[in-house]
């Protein structure tokens, strides 16, 4: 049974705050950096360094490593900085060793994205060989050395670097939009009409009221706010859920995030393979990885829904005078918020706006 990424952090965590580690002084300072870096409430950016220091104590050249993605040098490292050696040289594997191995692949797999001047991003690229999350992943393999340096060893990860600059890319540019959004919203009802157009465009349903419009400006006001707090607050982690890999919803997804009890208690998106698929929504590029940034972190901050599901996305048109969204129900739907942000921001073409609104 798999479980979510913040479960896996928690793990770690536990792992490095309360592990027995080796005593060796390089080890020793490692861990203390590594326990500051991992804050309760997420990652902590001015420890961030941590993760390349370890990194740098981990990771050793070799022609595999280019050829093969593997390196039974690293796998090596990791089992004697989690102390899976006495002093005889001895291998003694246990469950303990084993969270203590896990947390330290996870963390050697676990990027700080920051660019001067723009908000940083945590992406977690789990090596691609794996089909769970590396606690799960060598919980089973705990007495087996063998097994565990072939696991331990596979470095090959799961997202390519332009992948990772494109959603760190995406959150910047879901950040700018949602700026220009608020700005939108704060005009609503002074200028001279513009700004209420562009609400109307995306929430006004049949029957919605004036009063109606000016709880969905408050509703949309206090909902951008979140969702800015979390583009601006250096704790939002991307990562794929490696149990899908090799499935229909790995390829059929573009991301998400869980809800109800698996919902993660760190601020975790999802990014599957349909986020970097090219031309294969509305939109496409930056534009399209923000508009399903935005989206995911409304379902996570404010609880909102697809609705109707299975009809309810921008290709499938939006326009909130389709009888399917009467009784005020556009601003439930992620996807009007998305496309709001998108047209607040200038971002849409006269074709793609066309057909997010068409109607059946
Ligand atoms: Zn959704």
């Amino acid at each position: 049974m798999s479980h979510s990424f913040s479960k896996e952090y928690e793990a770690a965590r536990d792992s490095i705050c309360n592990g027995a580690f080796p005593a060796d002084k390089s080890v020793d300072d490692l861990i203390k950096k590594l326990k500051k870096l991992l804050a309760s409430d997420g990652f902590d950016d001015a420890s961030s360094d941590a993760l390349e220091l370890l990194r740098k104590e981990i990771m050793t050249f070799s022609l595999s490593r280019v050829v093969l993605g593997t390196s039974s040098g690293e796998a090596a490292k990791i089992l004697g900085m989690a102390g899976a050696y006495d002093t005889a040289k001895k291998f003694s594997g246990n469950a303990v060793l084993v969270q203590r191995a896990s947390a330290l692949k996870l963390l050697r797999h676990s990027y700080f994205i920051s660019k001067t001047g723009a908000k940083s991003l945590w992406v977690i690229s789990v090596p691609k060989g794996y089909t769970d999350w590396p606690s799960l992943e060598l919980k089973p393999l705990a007495s087996d050395e063998t097994r565990l340096k072939d696991n331990l060893g596979k470095v090959r990860e799961y997202f390519s670097s332009s992948q990772k600059k494109h959603m760190h890319e995406g959150a910047q540019f879901a950040l700018a939009w949602v700026q220009k959004t608020l700005i939108v919203l704060a005009n609503a009802g002074k200028d001279k009409g513009e700004s209420m157009t562009l609400v109307k465009r995306w929430f006004k349903t049949k029957g919605t009221s004036d009063t109606d419009l000016t709880s969905i400006v408050s509703e949309l006001t206090a909902g951008f706010k979140k969702v800015q707090g979390v583009l601006n607050g250096n704790r939002l982690i991307f990562t794929d859920n490696p149990p899908d890999r090799g499935t229909a919803d790995e390829t059929n997804t573009e991301a998400f995030v869980w809800s109800g009890g698996w919902k993660d208690s760190l601020k975790v998106v999802y990014i599957e393979k349909g986020f970097f698929a090219r031309g294969a929504n509305v939109l496409s590029g930056r534009n399209n990885w923000a508009r399903i940034i935005i989206h995911e972190l409304t379902h996570s901050e404010l609880d909102t829904k697809d609705y109707p599901r299975d009809n309810s996305y921008g290709w499938q048109g939006i326009n909130p005078m389709d009888p399917k969204f009467n009784g005020n129900k556009a601003i439930t739907n992620a996807e009007n918020w998305a496309y709001f942000a998108a047209d607040c921001a200038n971002a849409l073409s006269d074709s793609e706006r066309k057909t997010a609104l068409k109607t059946p």
